[in-house]
């Protein structure tokens, strides 16, 4: 059923160092919530939400440009960089106080911006979740093609639902991000919660584009956090396996003991400094890589328990583009009493 209800947009971008794409995103991401408002499919006051995650460049200035020229930009700023998750937090924190509907697309708009006409009408049809799926992974490397495979892989074995060839680009309603928004986690891995929020969800298919200008903020080694981030944060199976692994390892060395016995009472004892060798290396090992995982999960918990904030706003000119700034009120004193 068609809600004849107008919905209100706001689409969150998260821009670190996007100085070189920004002023060509921009206008086509305006012109595309022009176009909505034209047609009532979402209400005027509808807002592109920058959020600036501390980027080094004139990220901000371009944000805060771009809001003197026209009133649909605005834009949140952090204190410092937080990472693309806490980016996105920010943006949906903010905008669920005031937008029914809520788009998040990363900067360089290398996934297909046009989809968003799609991804509002399957909201108006009652979805509360569209997912922006990539139908091919051509413009990707070889490896990074071979690692998100992988990726999805692992997680699939270790009972995480994730959306295979979804990245960060959709539409959440105001209901599902106040729900996701409910996760307490200050490392929330997104793309794991918000299949498990539950919801009416869909999925539209695009292909993506190239980076048109910049470079790719993932080197290996954030998508290496990334993706270590989704797996700690997600499952205990890890440590799981590592207590199977070693309940083997306990019962293989357990017959090699009896067979060591054995062969001594027998009296053929053999020196193998080889083997001793190997077993020691390999069991050091183990209990090296069993510790740390453990140590992974206190470190999370710890970080966790300390309740810091996922970031710190330094700017924030959404919020006050719907209620009216206040008139401040002169401090007064009364002199009366003297
Ligand atoms: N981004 C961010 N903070 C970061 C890294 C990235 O806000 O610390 C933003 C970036 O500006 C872009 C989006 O996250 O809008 C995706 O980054 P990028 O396009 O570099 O990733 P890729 O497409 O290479 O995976
Ligand atoms: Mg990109």
């Amino acid at each position: 059923m068609k809600s004849s209800v107008i919905p209100r947009l706001t689409i969150v971008v998260p821009c670190y160092n996007e100085e070189p794409v920004l002023p060509t995103s921009a206008p086509v991401l305006r012109r595309i919530l022009q176009r909505l408002t034209d047609h009532q499919q979402v209400t005027t006051d509808s807002k592109i939400l920058f959020v600036d995650d501390g980027s080094q460049d004139r990220t901000w200035a371009l944000i805060t440009d771009l809001r003197q020229q026209d009133t649909c930009y605005t834009g949140l700023k952090f204190s410092r960089n937080y990472g693309q998750e806490a980016a996105l937090m920010a943006g949906m924190q903010a905008a669920q106080h005031h937008a029914d509907l809520i788009v998040t697309i990363d900067a360089d708009l290398q996934d297909d911006p046009q989809l968003i006409f799609g991804m509002i009408e399957q909201a108006r049809e009652g979805f509360d979740i569209v997912y922006g799926v990539r139908n091919d992974r051509s413009t990707d490397t070889w490896f990074k093609r071979t690692t998100a495979q992988g990726f999805y892989w692992f997680m699939g074995k270790l009972g995480v639902d994730l959306i295979p060839n979804h990245s960060d680009f959709r539409l959440m309603s105001q209901r599902a991000v106040a729900a996701l928004m409910s996760c307490q986690e200050s490392h929330p891995f997104i793309r794991g919660i918000i299949p498990q929020l539950g919801f009416p969800a869909t999925k539209l298919y695009y292909k993506r584009q190239p980076r048109q200008a910049g470079v790719s903020k993932y080197p290996l080694r954030k998508m290496i956090r990334f993706a270590l981030d989704g797996i700690l944060s997600f499952s205990v199976a890890p440590i799981r396996a590592v207590l199977y692994a070693g309940l083997l390892i306990c019962g293989g060395a357990f017959l090699v003991l009896l067979w060591i016995l054995i062969q001594h009472i027998r009296g053929a004892v053999v020196t193998g400094w080889s083997s001793i060798m190997a077993s020691l290396w390999f069991l050091g090992g183990f209990q090296l890589v069993a510790i740390s995982i453990i140590g992974e999960y206190v470190g999370r918990t710890f970080t966790e328990v300390k309740h810091r904030p996922r970031f710190i706003i330094q700017s924030d000119t959404y919020s006050s583009a719907f209620t009216p700034a206040q008139p401040v009120v002169p401090l007064t004193r009364d002199h009366s009493s003297h």
